[in-house]
Parts: structure tokens; sequence; C-alpha cells
């Protein structure tokens, strides 16, 4: 479907819609973020008279595999067009059919996030007029959400953080205006529907968000809980998760709140940051040089660090919302929240915890294993099966982590698999290799793209040393070889033992065994 150069003239001017973000994530993902323009922006002393208050809108699409009223695929990335049907186009007499997986996917999201399920919730049109949303009104909901009253907790200096969460809705996506990529792109404005109808929630967060640094916290444990859900991917990049955030200021200690500004688009958690910074400062400026702030939309643009007024935002009585006559109210009955409570994943929060107590490992080893629910999970099972579970987190950490980033790959994708990492692990503690020959196997497994037993089979099971005749000999042969250091070694300067075992680990092509050959070495010097 392609729009006339009437429609187009719409897009240049209402551009900056929140179902518009693709578009503007390819316009503001250039050049380098510069932060000494966010920080020239305001002098301390001035900003420090006042308080920011930070509310969050985070939309959120469900992975269900059809649409949220029709049977659609919401496959992403198929040709334009095509996952389209008379419901989701629009068509004059269809009738929408709610999609009983999405209300199961944004019921679990709710409970995850500690909301209130509502039994009964409503689904209500909110009217306005886009060239990507054929019906003329989306269905979302308005006063009567599925889900209110949640909570995340946030880290903050000195301790923990409560940021509540008003309401979770359940809504569909519009389309997506598409204004370049094709030979008329300079006078017509494509459209592609198949977006359109696709399941999403929107997570209503209290202005509980004092600064830009919380919002980012907020944002990033959002995401982490919605991933262990596995209600939604929250790919960014392919719109699965986007922000908008409302920013206003006011003078520290005054109750009412300031004018808010609403920043729109922004396709990553980094420049949400950002925009939220460059805005408080904005704002205060303003402010303090005898200004008004003015209730607007506004843009953020990565390159120059800066935020951009769009248009006056319309009030929430400008969409007519009225409930939608073509479905029922949604019933969630205690049975169905029961059923669906019993899917509820152990959250990361708690599983933090429990690595903490159960495994013995450090919570800041405990928070890198838990980054996603797959780690966590894989990361249990080897913990459980070897000797040492803390053996095993340190190796995650110690050696997988550290290859997995100069390769440039997740650690979903590793060569070494957790199973691996276990019976490495096992390899280590018992003895039977050192902790070179261990880094040597995992280079190797690494170069060759293999796991971890299949290359200690392809070298042959390498045994570090312990036979102790052997390394008695190799020692002899290395403080004969050496004796100006033996005397200096004598003399006192005991710091040479390391020399020694080094020439002795040489001597043995890495497979002694090093806590042996210390102990050899320190009778045979004495
Ligand atoms: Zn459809």
């Amino acid at each position: 479907m392609v729009m006339e150069a009437a429609a187009v003239r719409v897009v240049a001017v209402r551009a900056s819609r929140s179902h518009d973000s693709r578009r503007v994530a390819v316009a503001t993902r250039k050049g380098p973020y510069n932060r000494s323009v966010m920080t020239s922006v305001m002098e301390a002393p001035a900003r420090a008279k006042y308080e920011a208050v930070i509310g969050l809108e985070v939309h959120v699409q469900l992975l269900t595999a059809s649409k949220i009223f029709c049977s659609c695929s919401t496959q992403f990335g198929a040709e334009p067009n095509t996952n389209v049907c008379p419901v989701c186009l629009g068509m004059p007499g269809a009738l929408p059919v709610l999609n009983r997986r999405a209300v199961e996917f944004a019921t679990l999201a709710s409970m995850a996030l500690g909301c209130t399920i509502n039994q009964t919730s409503i689904f209500a049109r909110k009217n306005y007029f886009y060239p990507d949303l054929p019906k003329g009104y989306q269905i979302s909901q308005y006063d009567k959400p599925l889900a209110e009253r949640g909570v995340i907790e946030i880290a903050v200096a000195g301790g923990k953080k409560k940021i509540g969460i008003t309401r979770v809705h359940m809504e569909e996506d519009a389309g997506k205006s598409l204004h370049d990529g094709f030979p008329d792109s300079g006078e017509k404005t494509a459209i592609d529907l198949n977006r359109t109808g696709v399941p999403l929630i929107e997570i209503v967060s209290e202005p509980d968000i004092a600064s830009a640094d919380e919002a980012y916290e907020y944002l990033t444990l959002l995401k982490e809980i919605i991933l262990y859900t596995g209600v939604s991917d929250c790919n960014m990049e392919e719109g699965s998760l986007r922000c908008d955030a409302n920013v206003s200021v006011r003078p520290k200690g005054q109750r009412e709140f300031g004018t808010k500004v609403e920043i729109k688009n922004v396709n990553s958690f980094r420049f949400i940051r950002e925009a939220i910074e460059y805005e408080i400062g904005r704002q205060v400026e303003l402010i303090e040089s005898g200004g008004k702030v003015v209730q607007e939309t506004r843009l953020y643009n990565a390159d120059e660090g800066k935020t951009y007024g769009m248009r006056s935002k319309e009030q929430a009585h400008d969409y007519r919302y009225f409930p939608e006559p073509d479905l029922l109210p949604l019933v969630v009955d205690e049975k169905w929240q029961a059923e669906i409570r019993s899917q509820l994943p152990e959250l990361p929060e708690a599983r933090r915890a429990r690595f903490v107590s159960e495994y013995g490992i450090t919570a800041q080893d405990a928070g890198v294993l838990t980054q996603s629910r797959a780690l966590a999970d894989q990361f249990e099972a080897a913990a459980k099966a070897a000797k040492n579970p803390k053996r095993v987190a340190n190796l995650v950490q110690g050696e997988l982590a550290g290859r997995l980033k100069a390769k440039g790959i997740e650690i979903g994708e590793s060569p070494v698999t957790m199973a691996g990492v276990a019976m490495s692990a096992d390899l280590v503690e018992s003895g039977a290799i050192s902790g070179k020959m261990l880094k040597d196997l995992y280079d190797l497994a690494f170069e060759r793209g293999k796991d971890f037993p299949a290359v200690y089979e392809e070298e042959g099971r390498p045994q570090q040393s312990s036979d102790t005749s052997a390394l008695e000999k190799i020692i002899d042969e290395v403080i004969a070889g050496n004796p100006k250091q033996v005397e200096q070694y004598r003399a006192g300067k005991t710091t040479l033992m390391g020399f020694f075992v080094g020439q002795v680990m040489k001597a043995s092509k890495g497979k002694a065994n090093p806590a042996i050959v210390n102990e050899l070495l320190g009778k045979k010097l004495a």
C-alpha cells in the first residue's frame, strides 16, 4: 500500500508517534554521543536546587505466534503487507477476536512485575488519525486496565528503592511508515501493515524515578524480568521494547509537579539515560533564566546529545476513548489467574539470592550468572553436576566470559557448554589437570569451535604430572642448570621460588602439578 502525497504531509508533521520508533531509530543511530554536551548544559550549583520527577512508559511486544485480534502471523521481517487480513486492515464489518495466549502472556508479565490483576478489564478505542492506522483508532485499554499497582525494586546508592508500576494494559500495535528505501521515497511514504495488530503491553511507572541513572536501572531490571517470563524477546532493534519518558523538574521541597515533557522514540537504554540527563538540565536552565517549561513531546538526537520539541502534547481526551463495542469485557477469573501464576518462573532477584546461599558464590558472580534465564539454567545444571559449584562460577567468569567477549559472541553460542565447564572444573578439582592446562584446552576449544570434552579427548586426555620421581629428576636438572639463582635463593632471596617453579613447569611442558613442584622445590632448595 502506498500513500499519496496528501498523506505524506501528515507524516512529515506527525512523524513522532511512538509506533514510528524504528524510523527514528535509524535516524538517531549515527554518531558517538558527546558527553561534554550534556554536562555543559547546566552548572552544578543551580541544578542542585532542583529535583527531577520521571515516569516511564514501556511498550513490550508479546511473543505470540498470531496477532491480538486475528490469526495473522506476527513474524518480524516478512514481505511488507503479507501478514494481513480484513480484521487487521480495518475493513468495514470485520470483527476482532481476542487472542487467549496474548492475555496469558500479558497477565504473566503483570504478575512478574508484582501487579494486582483486575478480574475484569475493558478494551477501549483510542481514536486518532494516522496513515499507518487503518481503522482510525487503536484498540487499547483505558480506565480499566488488565493490571495495576506493581513494583520494581532498584539498587540505589546506599540501598534499595521501590519504583511503583501504575498499570499494565494490553493494546494492539499500529503499522509502520516507510519513508525511504523506494525509488519514489522522495515524494511518497510507503506503509507496511504487517505490524498492525501485533499484541503489546504498555507498562506505566509511577513518577517515582528521580534521576537518569534510576531510569536506566529500572529499565534494565524491567527488561530482565520480562525476559525471564519469556513473553517477549525485548529486542529494541526490532521494536519489541520501546520506551517513552515523562520528565519534569521542581525546586527541592516543592510538592506540586513541574510541567512535564515527554521524550519519545529513544532506541537504547543508554540514549534514554542521556536524553533524560540532558532534559533535566535544559528544564532547570530554562526556569533559572526566567523561562517556562512547555508541555510537549520532544525527540532525542543522539548525534548532538540534545532533545528537540516536536509538537504540543495532545491531552488524553483528544483521543476520545470509549469502550470497544466489538469486544466483551476481558475476564481473567481466579482459576485462570492461578493457572497462569503456576507458569511464573523464579525471578532474577530471587534467583540471585538463592545462588549466593546455595552455591556459596558472591553476589557479584550471581548477578553475572543470572543475566539471562538460559545462562542461569545452564549454570545451575553445571553447578549441580560438578564437585565444586564455586569453581564452575569462577571458570564461567574467568575463562569463558573473556573468550566470549574477545570473539564477540553470546554465552548461548559458546563452543564450551556449561556441561563442558563442569567437566573441566572437576578435572582441576581432582588435580588431573593444572590451571595452565585448562587455559590451553579452553584456547583450543575456542580455536576449533568444539566443546571441552571433545578437545580433551583430541588432546589425548592430558594429565598433569604428580609422579614425584619424574618431577624430582626435572627439579634436579633445573637446580643444576641455575647455580647463580640457587645461591641467591639460599642467601635469602626467596622471591626466586617463582622463577624455579616456572622453569620446572616449562621443562615439564606445563604438565607438572604446581602444588607438588612447590613442595619438592622447597625441600631441595632448603
Ligand atoms: Zn490479520
